[in-house]
């Protein structure tokens, strides 16, 4: 399953070429703590995960690295549609793009720790961190938008993807790599529409490029509206620093800057 996912995935993001790409079973981590608030998968530092490469003879430089939960993404399947083979394989492929999305908001960090002690150094800080993350999480504000660390740039990462995929012959459902609903936003088909033929434009682009490149003002005025709209008329938005995260997800458009 995990082999599909890394061919499907350097068949379509240009970006990954000459890179290892690390796919991690959650089953096979030294640490499952490391899962600690995402469940299903999460988009990891390689760095945190070193020791768990190197301890398997896998470790082959800096590189971008997921961890998923297969097991957990068998049984919820299961629930729903016992034994379906199918619905599984689309289940991994579309939480793997899921995640990949995360990975290509920014572009990889592929510098080389200086020596080993900083190398340990971060690896100890992202094992904190992820340890840290329930705890962290639980700590944000209760009106926290739902959307934080899914942007406007991830969305379009996502589609982006799934475009590219279907055209791969992925039979995968948007929903299954971006449900903006989930996120308090208009539903991922208002999304896909308001994107418009860009992914089929840019369809032989890195992600680089298309980071590079000003999204269509539809998209950008959907988020916007989402953002403003969705947010704040429907709920008291009480603590400062929710205030402070709807003006930071607009900022995330720069076309929006002054409109
Ligand atoms: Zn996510």
């Amino acid at each position: 399953m995990i082999d599909r996912l890394e061919k499907l995935l350097r068949m379509i993001v240009p970006d990954l070429s000459g890179l290892p790409l690390y796919i991690i079973d959650a089953a096979d981590m030294v640490s499952r703590e490391l899962l600690v608030g995402a469940p299903r998968g999460f988009w990891a530092s390689d760095l945190a995960v070193k020791s768990h490469l190197l301890a398997r003879d896998r470790w082959a430089g800096r590189g971008p690295a997921m961890v998923l939960d297969l097991d957990l993404i068998a049984a919820d399947v299961q629930e729903f549609a016992p034994g379906d083979l199918r619905r599984l394989i689309q289940a991994v492929l579309g939480i793997g793009l899921h995640e990949m999305a995360h990975g290509l908001q920014l572009p990889f960090d592929l510098h080389e720790p200086n020596d080993y002690a900083e190398c340990e150094q971060q690896q100890h800080v992202a094992e904190l961190l992820s340890t840290a993350a329930a705890e962290l999480w639980a700590r944000f504000p209760p009106d926290l938008p739902k959307c934080v660390a899914h942007e406007l740039p991830f969305i379009r990462a996502a589609l982006h993807l799934h475009y590219r995929a279907e055209q791969a012959d992925a039979k995968i459902l948007p929903e299954c790599v971006v449900d903006a609903t989930q996120y308090e936003l208009s539903s991922t088909d208002n999304y896909r529409r308001a994107l418009g033929d860009e992914p089929q434009r840019m369809a032989d682009e890195t992600f680089a490029i298309i980071r590079d490149t000003t999204p269509p003002r539809a998209f950008a005025k959907l988020w916007c509206d989402d953002v403003r709209q969705t947010f704040l008329p429907d709920r008291n938005v009480s603590s400062r620093a929710a205030k402070y995260f709807i003006d930071e997800l607009i900022r995330w458009v720069p076309a929006s800057k002054g409109e």
